[in-house]
């Protein structure tokens, strides 16, 4: 018997046109549909009048409820994967499922569609022809403060997914750790009613947050861009250094030995 495909169909990050008409028309015909959250998908579904069953795959279940899906694949039946919103896999749950069909030799296929990272780099208007994804940054103060150093000397655009109970503090870090001046785009409520970017220096983006509430709510992207790179790369080294020793050291001490070391000038290390 042959077995079914995986569809990993994407799903909108805020306006129901967004599902294609392919999505829709792979989500009627699966056998079953592998939702994050059935009741937050339901409505969606309803809208387009789509009455697929649903089961739930989400990061505390992803475990035991691969195994069920991979036998009904097995078995010859369709199955979709789904998210709450976007794309699944990006910053949500199904690698493992996916992974597991793969294993197992069953043809995965996407019906890709909308993705908060590729809407918001589309449009920030940084450079966009290499870029990081990073996703969630950790929620704990210091962790994220330690993985922001690590990246300060990325050349590369940065795009980073955050919640709005912490964007603000979130901006407050990057300008700490970046540099107050480095570009950066703040994209809010993409698709949707509110839909606003602020497109500035990371201080400017931060006084905005503060002095309006509204630009505190809601879904963000952030798109921040690269270090710039010296001619030889020293300052992005010196960053770099500097970056992992501030783990250790004061942080003059630490721009002091990261600026010998790599030959860049302590000042652009220390207090930009
Ligand atoms: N899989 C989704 C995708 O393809 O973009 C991302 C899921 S992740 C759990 C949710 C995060 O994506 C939000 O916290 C926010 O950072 C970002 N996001 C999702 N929808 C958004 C929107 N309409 N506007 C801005 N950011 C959005």
């Amino acid at each position: 018997m042959n077995a079914g495909i995986l569809w990993v169909v994407a799903t909108p990050i805020g306006n129901l046109e967004d599902l294609s008409p392919r999505a829709q028309r792979i989500l009627r015909e699966v056998s079953v549909i592998a939702a994050e959250d059935t009741r937050h998908s339901k409505p969606l579904l309803a809208h387009a009048g789509i009455g697929t069953p649903l089961v739930a795959l989400h990061e505390h279940n992803e475990h035991e409820a691969v195994a069920p899906l991979l036998q009904r694949l097995q078995a010859g039946e369709h199955v979709a994967l789904i998210s709450d919103a976007g794309t699944p896999l990006v910053s949500d749950p199904g690698f493992r499922l996916v992974r597991a069909a793969r294993k197992h030799g069953i043809r995965v296929s996407t019906a890709p569609g909308a993705c908060a990272a590729i809407a918001a780099l589309s449009i920030a208007g940084l450079p966009s022809d290499r870029f990081v994804f990073e996703g969630f940054l950790p929620a704990k103060a210091a962790a994220r403060r330690r993985r922001l150093r690590e990246l300060s000397g990325e050349t590369r655009t940065l795009v980073i997914y955050e919640s709005a109970h912490r964007i603000l503090e979130c901006c407050g870090d990057l300008c700490e750790l970046f540099g107050a001046q480095r570009e950066a785009c703040l994209l809010r409520e993409l698709t949707k009613l509110h839909e606003t970017a602020l497109g500035d220096t990371l201080q400017a983006i931060r006084a905005r947050l503060e002095e309006d509430l509204n630009q505190q709510r809601g879904e963000f992207v952030f798109v921040v861009a690269g270090a710039v790179e010296d001619d030889d790369g020293r300052l992005v080294e010196g960053r770099r250094i500097h970056a992992l020793l501030r783990e250790e050291l004061p942080p003059a001490q630490a721009a002091r030995l990261a600026a010998a070391i790599s030959g860049a000038p302590r000042r652009a290390l220390y207090g930009d």
